[in-house]
């Protein structure tokens, strides 16, 4: 139930990169034909990534996360964007964007924070009225890892497209859940995660739009037609092209089965757990995401019960040197501390069952209430 972690890697992606990891260990950039057979392989993996959002192989560069492929959009757009100091973003946005920007900020870049509303939905009245002169890029993305909140990107790609500004999303929970057409967007760097998507850890992407100015983020070696040098993961990549194969074929699965586990896990636990609520914009969600919140008690303590069944999920909350800091996106959506304090999000995948969900529905209620009993919150 934690898949927004990340995922597990499809036996069919592990069996296409086994062979690169034993006797199939060329170079790519080798001339001699046993490096030359490998790096056929990485042109198929690109070609099918492309299939899957909609754009064409060339604009397909190979990172090694999603969140080297949010710094490279980032670092890479600013160093062509001459005196241009200003960058837009969202409270709501992942580290991987939130800390590159706010790092930014001490080289001397404005960083603009757009808020969210109580479903976490943005504004894009404000969004327009951001966007000036000293713009140099704007990085919104495309749906919320803790609430599964899905943003109107095609709607804010072409708003900033308008104004001529460089548009990079943050696809990283998108890509896979959710239908995705770049042929027919203005949005001009994606990032993609493998492991988000059944491939392994170690493997990411940048899209990049023809014509977009971008410099390369890391320099070296003329790997990726000179974008991004480094040595490719040859065995991250084949299993990336082929998760990204099937996660085309299997995309309509999100919306219907995978989406049908969701709605019973949420309609359950919302049945038997009195004093919980779900957060975030229902109708606009992916289909795998539920981020409820249990009121008067700690969402740390229900993952600790929960896990003693074997069951994982994640809390809106990280426990850093001894204080529990409620989540920055909850908080964004002005969530009662105390609730945004007692959040869980579950997140599913193609690969739960429907006994999965109803084993976590059926331990739940217990555990809340052990926890209420204890809680000074409540009164008993
Ligand atoms: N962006 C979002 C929205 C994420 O959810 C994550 C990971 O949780 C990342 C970026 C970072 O991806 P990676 O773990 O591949 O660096």
């Amino acid at each position: 139930m934690d898949n927004n972690a990340t995922t597990k890697v499809a036996r069919e992606a592990v069996e296409e990169m086994m062979p690169y990891l034993s006797d199939l260990y060329g170079n790519p950039s080798s001339m001699h034909s046993f490096g030359g057979q490998v790096g056929k392989e990485i042109v198929q993996a690109r070609q099918r990534v492309a299939s899957l959002i909609g754009c064409s192989a060339d604009e397909i560069i190979f990172t090694s996360c999603g969140t080297e492929s949010d710094n490279t959009a980032l670092r890479g757009s600013l160093a062509t964007a001459g005196n241009k100091r200003k960058i837009i973003t969202t409270r709501v946005e992942h580290p991987a964007v939130l800390g590159t920007c706010r790092e930014l900020e001490h080289h001397g870049y404005t960083i603009v924070e757009i808020g969210v509303d109580k479903q976490g939905r943005v504004d894009l009245d404000e969004l327009r009225k951001c966007i000036d002169d000293d713009t140099a890029v704007v990085s919104i993305m495309y749906a919320n890892n803790e609430t599964g909140v899905i943003f109107p990107i095609d709607k804010i790609a072409s708003i900033v497209r308008e104004k001529g500004v460089t548009f990079h999303t943050d696809a990283v929970q998108a890509v896979g859940k959710i239908r995705i057409d770049l042929a027919k967007s203005n949005i001009d760097l994606l990032s993609i995660s493998g492991h988000k998507l059944h491939a392994p850890k170690g493997v990411g992407v940048l899209y990049v739009r023809k014509g977009t100015r971008i410099s390369p983020f890391m320099l070296g070696g003329h790997q990726e037609s000179g974008r991004r040098a480094g040595t490719e993961n040859v065995p991250g990549i084949v299993a990336l092209g082929k998760a990204c194969q099937l996660a085309r074929e299997h995309i309509d699965q999100e919306k219907t089965s995978v989406k049908k586990l969701r709605d019973r896990l949420e309609k359950k636990i919302l049945a038997s757990c009195p004093d919980c609520f779900v957060n975030g914009d229902r109708e606009n969600r992916l289909p795998n995401t539920s981020n409820i919140s249990f009121e008067y008690i700690e969402g740390e303590a229900i993952l600790l019960l929960l896990n003693k069944f074997g069951i994982c999920a994640s809390s809106g909350s990280a426990c850093t040197s001894g204080s529990l800091e409620p989540s920055h996106v909850l908080r964004a959506m002005g969530v009662p501390f105390t609730a945004a304090h007692g959040s869980i999000r579950f997140s599913l995948s193609r690969y739960n069952t429907e006994q999965e969900v109803d084993f976590v529905a059926e331990k739940l209620p217990g555990i809340v209430n052990q926890l209420r009993r204890l809680s000074p919150f409540v009164k008993n």
